[in-house]
Parts: C-alpha cells; structure tokens; sequence
C-alpha cells in the first residue's frame, strides 16, 4: 500500500503545477506525478543537441500568462522562485520573398514607420486596431481567467464591454475575414495574417476573429517573451513553490489507471503498479482521450464519451532544433538584424494554403510558411559563449498518406526544405554554422509528450465545437469530471493551450472552492 496524499496531480505541464502550487499553499498534501524524466511537458527546456546548449522542446514565447492574475499580482511569489522575464526588441521580423521585410518594435511609433512604408492607410489602420483591442482586453482576460459558469459567457463578455455589438461580430468572423476589411496592402496582410497565426488556429475558421487582435496586441505590449535561462524556468520556479510548501514531485511516474471506488476516484496506478492514493482528488492533465481509456466505460456516461470520441487534433507543428556557432541574421532594410523572433509567411496566399493543406493530410515543403526562434540572441545564458539556439518551426499534419508511422520516412527531407527556405531569407546561416540538429515531427512531439495527441500543441482544435462550455465537453466544462473527485485541467480544458496558466488557475478555483477553501485566501496569505 503506498502512501496517502490529499491531491494526487497527474502530470507536471505548467498548468498543472501551477494548479498544484495555489493547493499546496491551501495546505493540502499534494504529489505530482509525471511521466517523463522532466517536468515542465510542453514547457521542457533541454539538451537537445549538445551539451551546454538550452533548447526550448517546445514552446518559447510566455506572451498570454502576461496577463494572468498569478504573474501580474506575482500570487504565486514566482519572482522570488526564480522566474524572470526578458522583453526582446525587436519583437519579430518579417522578410518577404522580394526583398523586403517588417520589423514589429516595441515602440509603437516605430513600427508604424515600418508598415507605413508599405501603406500609410494600414499603418493608421493598427494604431486603431491596438487601439480598439486595448479598451477589450481586460474584460477578454477576465473570461479567460474565470472558470466556465463562474461569470458571464464569451457572448455575454462581448456584448457587456464597450463597442460590444462590434466585438460579439468580431469574435465570430474568421481572423482572415477581420485583416482582409482591415488592411489593403498584401505584404502587411501577410504580416498580420503571420501573427494572428501564432496560436496555430486556422486563419480561416469562423471564431478565430479576435486572434487578428489579440496576438499583435499581447507581442506590441510585452514583446515575443522569454523566461531567462529557457521555457523550463517557469515550471521549475512553480516546482519550487510546491516543494516549498510541502508538495511533492515524482518524475518517470506514468499514471496507466484510475482508482474508482464507490464511483468516486481515489487514486491512480502507475505503470510500475503503484498504487498512490488521494483521499481529497485527483487533478489530471493527462490528454483526454486517454483519460477515458484509464476507467471503466460506464464511469463516464454516454455523453461524456460522445464527446471526447468526437474531439479533433489541431494543425500540428514540425520542430527542427539547432545548436549554431553564431546568430542567425537577416539582411534588414538598415543593415544586418538578428532577431529572437521572425517568420516567413511567404504571402498571404501561402498561409490560406497551409491550413487547407493540414486539413487534406498534405505535406507541403514548397516555399514552407515558417517561425523562427533564436533565443540566445537576447538571453546568452541558454549556449556556450558566442554559441546560439535556434528553433525552426513548421505546421503540418499529424495524418500523412500512409499514416503518421510515414512521419518517420518524411521528417528530413521536411526538416531540410525548412532550412533550405531560411537560408534564403538569411544567406549568412551557412551549414558549416551549424554543429548539430535535432529532428521532431508531429509523430515525435506526440511519442515525447503524450498530451501532444496526434501532434496537437495546443490539446485539440479551438474551433467553436471545443471551446468555453464545449471544452473538453458540454457539461464538464468546469473541471469537474463525470468522475466524482477527479478534476481535469490543461489545455484541453478551457481556454484551451498555450502558455497561458488559465486552465490552472481555473481548475485550482474550482476544486479548493469544492474542497471549502477558497484561492483569494491563498493569494492574501502570501
Ligand atoms: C512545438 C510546440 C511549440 C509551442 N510553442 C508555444 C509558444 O511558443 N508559446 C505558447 O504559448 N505555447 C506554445 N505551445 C503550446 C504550449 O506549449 C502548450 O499548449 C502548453 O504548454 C500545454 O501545457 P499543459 O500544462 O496544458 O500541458 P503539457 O505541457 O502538455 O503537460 C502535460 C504533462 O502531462 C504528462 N502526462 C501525460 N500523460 C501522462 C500520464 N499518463 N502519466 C503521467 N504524466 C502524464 C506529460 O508528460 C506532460 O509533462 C507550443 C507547443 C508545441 C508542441
């Protein structure tokens, strides 16, 4: 018999350590259990390819939990622990086929300058665009950092702030529909079309309105943020918050069953055959389409299983790592620039193509959209001295003709048309600067984080059928599973994926509020 915990935390993501740092703070004995031999899922920093170099695994840019209540009332004491956030200029980079290039700065004035030389209607055009998103953005991130039921809906949200018949349309119309009515000029569509891109939702899906917004809004005001010392810095310092108030963390602990006893979870099993009990809850973000697998059947109930039956992957991405003697560099209109972040959308056809390419099973490499990251370019501490990190991102899908086992016949030749397509936007990245790579297709990420389900990034689709009250399910969209005393958190709960720390926040309300503790207890106690 192994020992006893109050919550027993399945998987040690950063939402679900955060979830399990505001309940170790409550006072409850929690233990997390994760998988792999690091924590941190898709917030892993890593040797990837020689020692001494840092690579982020998966994800680099920590824009959206800018607006958490837990960074910017610092709930948590993060800083203290440790965590620290660089803020790059330039913001990004844009190189387009012909020549030219937008550079977003972090002064607003300046990256005006940049669209204007391509239409001063456009440039006009985003200063009201930031504008208008400005007077949303908090009543957006309210319903964001709220638990489903716990305030208004998105609907109601909308329609509640200023100018709210406009934002309730916008939110619905597709990002492309909202750029195409508001720029002219194709090459700062393109941009903006790259941008409103970044959290890997189809540019062409109905409800994606608000990303044409919001993305260029959050890089405009924080800039493409970086935890120093690499993505792991931030579920490392949450690791600290836990041990420090009595939590525990196991790595190389895959949970393989859930304790149902009476109908109510009490446990899990691990792999190993351990059996770790919970006598308050278990909070899960383990994916859920193999959560319904880890309990009888008729424990979920039909609508339950329906739903998470019908749930859909989202656009997967295609990783490539490398270790370089030197940064990457652009030739820029003023001279060489070596951003940390910069993108190739190519056109704004090109970037409508990706997406209908994705939903076909179609690998395109010709003239491959692309995100670029060089972390080291503004945080030296992640390489050997002179030495950089650079991360090139492609997106494709995960179900490739002959299945995704083809994933592995196909991940060089991809690999090498995206290095071959930034080398002709950056001619200096000669290969003799590069010293060693590391591969990762969507099959990859999926087999090295098995929340990354059918490679998707962000837990599945966020399309209109898996969003707010659908999310992962109608009915359990508040973190409470059809389970008693199982709670779910993590991207596949709302708002959904990125590093957002919302579904942690959200689950940790839910499940003390359950518990008759309350979260504003544990931010006043610090
Ligand atoms: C290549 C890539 C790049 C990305 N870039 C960005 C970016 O720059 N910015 C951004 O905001 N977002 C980015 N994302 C998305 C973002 O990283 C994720 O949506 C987010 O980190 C998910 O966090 P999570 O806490 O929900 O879960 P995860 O980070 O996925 O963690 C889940 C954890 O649960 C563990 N686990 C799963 N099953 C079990 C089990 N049975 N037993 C025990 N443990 C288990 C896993 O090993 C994992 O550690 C990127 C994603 C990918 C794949």
């Amino acid at each position: 018999m192994g020992e006893e915990f109050d919550v027993v935390v399945a998987g040690a993501g950063h939402n679900s350590l955060l979830a399990a740092a505001y309940l170790a703070k409550a006072g409850l004995r929690c233990v997390v259990l994760e998988a792999r031999s690091v924590l941190g899922g898709d917030t892993a920093t890593e040797e990837l390819t020689l020692p001494g170099f840092l690579h982020d695994s998966c994800s680099t840019a920590h824009n959206l939990i800018q607006a958490s209540p837990t960074l910017r009332g610092d709930e948590l004491g993060l800083r203290d622990h440790g965590l620290e956030y660089i803020h790059p200029d330039p913001v990004a980079f844009v190189p387009f086929p012909d020549g030219t290039s937008i550079t977003q700065w972090r002064d607003v004035e300046a990256t005006y300058g940049e669209l204007a030389r391509f239409s001063k209607r456009d440039a006009d055009a985003y200063r009201v665009l930031l504008g208008e998103y400005a007077a949303l953005a908090p009543t957006y991130g309210r319903y964001r950092y709220t638990p489903i039921g716990w305030g208004p809906s998105l609907d109601e949200t909308l329609l509640g702030a200023p100018d709210g018949r406009k934002w309730a349309r916008r939110a619905a119309m597709s990002a492309w529909d909202v750029i195409r009515d508001t720029f002219e000029e194709e090459h700062v569509r393109a941009f903006m079309c790259w941008m409103a891109f970044m959290t890997i939702q189809p540019l062409e899906q109905p409800g994606t309105g608000l990303n044409a917004y919001s993305l260029v809004y959050g890089r405009q005001q924080h800039s493409w943020v970086v935890p120093k010392g690499g993505s792991a810095a931030l579920p490392l310092a949450l690791a600290r918050v836990i041990e420090a108030a009595g939590g525990m963390l196991r790595t190389g602990e895959r949970i393989a069953e859930l304790v149902v006893e009476n109908g109510r979870c009490t446990g899990v099993v691990t792999e190993r055959g351990e059996r770790v009990k919970a006598s308050r809850a278990v909070l899960s973000t383990i994916h859920v389409k193999h959560l319904v697998e880890m309990a009888p059947s008729d424990a979920w109930g039909d609508d339950f299983l329906y739903s998470i039956g019908s749930w859909q992957a989202g656009i997967g991405m295609f990783v490539t790592h490398y270790a370089l003697s030197a940064p990457l560099e652009y030739p820029g209109p003023d001279g060489p620039v070596s951003p940390l972040a910069s993108g190739t959308p190519g056109s704004v056809e090109r970037m409508l193509q990706l997406e209908v390419d994705v939903r076909r099973g179609r690998v395109s490499s010709d003239d491959p959209p692309l995100l670029v990251l060089c972390p080291t370019v503004a945080d030296p501490s992640r390489a050997p001295t002179g030495a950089h990190t650079l991360k090139v991102v492609g997106f494709h899908p995960y179900d490739v003709p002959g299945g995704p086992g083809a994933w592995d016949e196909l991940a060089e030749e991809v690999s090498e048309a995206n290095l071959r397509q930034l080398q002709r936007y950056a001619p200096s990245l000669t290969d003799d600067k590069i010293l060693a790579r590391s591969i990762h297709s969507p099959l990859d990420l999926e087999q090295a984080n098995a929340h990354n389900w059918h490679g998707s990034c962000h837990g599945g689709d966020s399309g209109p059928a898996q969003s707010g009250a659908l999310r992962p399910a109608a009915g359990w969209a508040q973190h409470r599973m059809p389970i008693p005393g199982l709670y779910q958190t993590g991207a596949t709960t709302h708002p959904g994926g990125s590093v957002s720390g919302a579904p942690g926040r959200n689950a940790a309300t839910v499940l003390l509020a359950d518990l008759g503790l309350r979260i504003e207890d544990v931010i006043e106690s610090r």
